[in-house]
């Protein structure tokens, strides 16, 4: 299959949902997690496990202002912009990300679903008061560790392992990946459930599978097709062919 013939395919379902990952991300700086310069080649593994947050709330502090100014600074590439496009046209209900980096918002894409929240808002994890990003980035500079008045450890309002899912977006999400007749998975590995658990679910109720990701996924075996390819240039070659019709 090519570019344009998923294009032709896009144009003739009734209900596309984009599922996008890390790997969308990785062509704006942001690294993933598992890729070859993915975080986990530089950070130990359970820096996202809330258990560790609590334990070491400085070293979780260390890694965020580190990781955070880059994401919260970096651009939309091509392929945020595609979805974008593709939803302007309504060819695309939503785009469901794992993704905290704000990046399909920036592109212009509007029905977004974060399963994961975001790096944009803050809470106290004792008393909930939230806390302006602005106001965060300030205390990061010379704090160790980001408290509120009351004591308790402010928090990045993102699922951390071993976190539930925000009710409303997973709920949200599963209702697209049971109405959808296409998802297209982007730039994900398909490990971190339950976002790896909406492809199943669109499977199950007869919806086609593409999987458009550099190296192996978990669902390989579910997808009607699978293009193993850099993301961006497969996006070039898809945004030609959508602006030519
Ligand atoms: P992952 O790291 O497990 O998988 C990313 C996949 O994308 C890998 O298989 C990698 O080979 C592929 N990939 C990377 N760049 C690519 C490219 N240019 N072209 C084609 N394929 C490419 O990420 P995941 O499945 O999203 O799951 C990890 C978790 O990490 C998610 O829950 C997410 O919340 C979080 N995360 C988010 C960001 C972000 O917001 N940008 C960054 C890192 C991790």
């Amino acid at each position: 299959m090519t570019e344009r013939e998923l294009l032709e395919k896009i144009k003739a379902s009734q209900y596309v949902v984009a599922l996008t990952g890390a790997g969308v991300s990785t062509e704006s700086g942001i690294p993933d997690f598992r890729g070859p310069n993915g975080l986990y080649s530089k950070y130990p593994e359970n820096v996202f496990d809330i258990d560790y947050f609590y334990a070491d709330p400085e070293g979780f502090y260390r890694f965020w202002r580190e990781a955070l100014f880059p994401m919260s600074e970096a651009k939309p590439n091509v392929v945020h912009t595609l979805l974008a496009e593709l939803e302007a046209q309504r060819l695309l209900k939503a785009v469901v990300t794992q993704n905290i980096d704000g990046l399909h918002q920036k592109a212009g894409s509007k029905n977004v679903i974060e399963l994961h929240g975001n790096i944009f808002e803050y809470c106290c994890a004792k008393c909930g008061r939230t806390q302006r990003f602005e106001t965060v980035k300030k205390l990061l500079e010379s704090n160790p560790v980001l408290r509120c008045n009351c004591g308790g450890l402010i928090r990045p309002n993102i699922v951390f392992f071993g976190e539930s899912l925000p009710m409303h977006a997973l709920s949200e999400a599963t209702l697209h990946a049971q109405e959808c007749d296409l998802m297209i998975v982007l730039g994900s590995s398909l490990v971190v459930y339950p976002a790896a658990q909406l492809p199943i679910i669109a499977k199950e109720h007869g919806a086609a599978l593409f999987i458009v990701n550099r190296g192996r996924t978990g669902l390989d075996d579910l997808a009607d097709f699978k293009f193993d390819v850099n993301l961006s240039d497969f996006a070039k070659e898809l945004m030609k062919h959508l602006m030519k019709t």
